[in-house]
């Protein structure tokens, strides 16, 4: 059993369902299987999580079963490292499929059924151009031109099919069409490309082939081949369904189960993008550090941020399955992690720019408790407590100290009290200052009997986090800002351009109390006060983690609004 059904979740009801459950019920299918088709020409990213929760949970749904296929016919664009990256990322979300399948493993049966469409003249081979083939499509008003290859006879064409698979024509001198109609409205029925040369060498069939199917011709084949009944696709594909019925209308395939195809509307993801082609050049160019960038909505990226699978299957969940084109604010996107993370994380303290406080009465009234104890979460006490050292010498945030401020700051001002989380009450009594002015360290009192307790008259609203400064974990904790500093990228003329450089910020030593030290990669916590932070997976050290900032504990852009 899989994750995602342990923890016994559904797909809300969507027009899909209501379509299985009327083919259901039609008893037009009697049971339900899917697919997830992938290009491995990049890793997967937010907009493939939409389709594998919706192909895997209607599987899980409905007791059927759900494929796991690479689309793997374009060799060039293609390679083994992007076969693993997506197997490991659709277990990682919490699914397992039932078979593994390859649109290559159909080349043979694939050819067979090119070959049936040239024997009953619904096939040519077009010696023209590919430029001249595009120039000849015509226009959505105008129809199309015919080629002038296009009425051969099935014999010279099956010989010339033949020598394009047997290497006989370069690349782009031949390609094998469907023959349907040049004046169709709908421009993927103009005669379209089924086959192309290509010398390319394919990741598992070698050098075999030198032809390679197209997209829809493969597609509703392997569909077919698979027993898919419910095919499910992205909206720009929907004109392209008459050309998935025309081909199984027009081969001797088994209809038993014959497959449909229907169209859904993209996640499209605000301040992201999903298109492996434009993820491709960011990594290239290098404006990245790699397809698993925390910054990145890849799979990768947002595992290595911190994102769990859960909070990515909740996300798809809510945003629901439509046919309407929209575009999801990157807020309900972190709502998920930070709802998930509220309720699971443990909490520690970790002070990112350190400024010194020394308790000048430690040792005297009381006040000398080498470490304190502090709830692992605040609502579940089954997760228990840690022991957090405790001493003269602390280190707070540097914004949480104000020599003077108005009544606005509830953190540590001179001359006024705050609570220490989990310790004193304090008492700033002066600051000293390096030549610039700036502030180095604070001298406080502690107030005696504050020590988890209210004592009258010390009773401040404020609560500021710290670390024992003689006995802490020193490590780099990179803070993160969206990629981009448009909303859009992808409509961008150039979306490189619209990178933001300062996306990232690494603070270099950050001072974390020290049962973080051995961190294990992936591993998340509330800083407190500050936000969501999962200890890196790729550059972690045992001794040295670098923490990244998943998500922060308020959704600031709001507030600013
Ligand atoms: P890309 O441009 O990233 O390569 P694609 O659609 O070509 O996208 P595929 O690898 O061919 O990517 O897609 C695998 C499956 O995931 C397809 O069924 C496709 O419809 C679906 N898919 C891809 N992107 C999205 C998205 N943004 N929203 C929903 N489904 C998507
Ligand atoms: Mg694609």
């Amino acid at each position: 059993m899989s994750d995602a059904e342990r923890s016994g979740e559904r797909i809300p009801r969507n027009f899909i369902t209501d379509i299985i459950d009327s083919d259901l019920k039609e008893g037009r299918v009697d049971h339900v299987a899917t697919r997830f088709p992938p290009e491995p020409n990049g890793y997967l990213h937010i907009g493939h999580a939409k389709s594998i929760c919706l192909n895997f949970g209607l599987a899980r749904d409905y007791g059927g079963t759900c494929n796991m296929r690479f689309d793997d016919t374009n060799p060039v664009k293609e390679d083994m490292e992007y076969i693993e990256s997506i197997k490991r990322d659709v277990n990682w979300l919490g699914f397992k499929w039932n078979n593994l399948c390859h649109s290559s493993d159909y080349f043979d049966r694939l050819y067979g059924y090119a070959v049936e469409l040239i024997n009953q003249g619904l096939a040519y081979v077009d010696e023209q151009s590919p430029e001249q083939i595009h120039d000849t499509r015509g226009t959505l008003t105008a129809p199309g031109k015919e080629s002038p290859y296009r009425n051969r006879s099935p014999e010279e064409n099956l010989k010339l099919f033949e020598m394009m698979r047997d290497g006989k024509f370069a690349e782009g001198k031949a390609c094998l069409r469907a023959k349907i109609n040049m004046a169709s409205p709908f421009m993927c029925m103009r005669d379209p490309v089924i086959y192309r040369i290509r010398f390319a060498t394919h990741e598992l069939t070698g050098d075999k082939w030198c032809i390679y199917p197209m997209y829809d011709f493969t597609h509703c084949i392997s569909d077919a081949i698979e027993g898919i009944t419910h095919s499910i696709c992205t909206l720009e594909f929907q004109d392209n369904r008459r050309l998935y019925d025309w081909v199984l209308d027009h081969i001797s395939i088994d209809h038993e189960h014959r497959p449909h195809q229907y169209e859904m509307s993209r996640l499209n993801l605000e301040y992201s993008i999903t298109s492996k082609r434009k993820l491709n050049l960011l990594v290239e160019k290098g404006l990245v550090d790699g397809w698993d960038d925390p910054r990145l909505t890849t799979i990768s990226g947002l595992r290595r941020r911190g994102y769990t699978p859960a909070s990515i299957r909740e996300f798809c969940r809510r945003i629901g399955v439509t046919k309407q084109e929209n575009t999801i604010e990157i807020s309900a996107l972190e709502s998920c992690i930070r709802e998930d993370l509220n309720a699971n994380a443990p909490r520690a303290m970790a002070v990112l720019r350190p400024l010194r406080l020394v308790i000048d009465n430690y040792g005297r009234d009381g006040t000398d408790v080498t470490s304190v104890t502090c709830p692992n979460h605040p609502d579940k006490p089954e997760m228990g407590s840690r022991q957090v050292s405790f001493g003269k010498e602390l280190f707070i945030e540097q914004e949480d100290f104000r020599e003077e401020a108005n009544k606005q700051f509830k953190r540590l001002k001179l001359g006024h009290e705050v609570r220490l989380r989990n310790a004193y009450v304090v008492k700033a009594v002066s600051c000293e200052k390096d030549s610039a002015g700036n502030v180095t360290c604070v001298h406080c009192e502690a107030v005696p009997g504050t020590l988890g307790a209210n004592v009258e008259g010390h009773k401040p609203k404020g609560v500021i986090h710290w670390v024992d400064a003689a006995d802490c974990c020193r490590c780099k904790v990179i803070l993160y800002k969206n990629l981009f500093k448009v909303p859009n990228p992808g409509a961008a003329e150039d979306f490189l351009a619209t990178v933001d450089p300062e996306s990232k910020t690494e603070i270099q030593d950050a001072a974390l109390e020290r049962s973080l030290e051995n961190a294990k990669p992936g591993d998340s916590w509330q800083f407190e006060r500050q936000g969501y932070f999962c200890a890196d997976s790729k550059n972690s050290k045992p001794g040295a983690p670098v923490f990244n900032l998943t998500v922060a504990l308020r959704d600031t852009r709001k507030a600013q609004a």
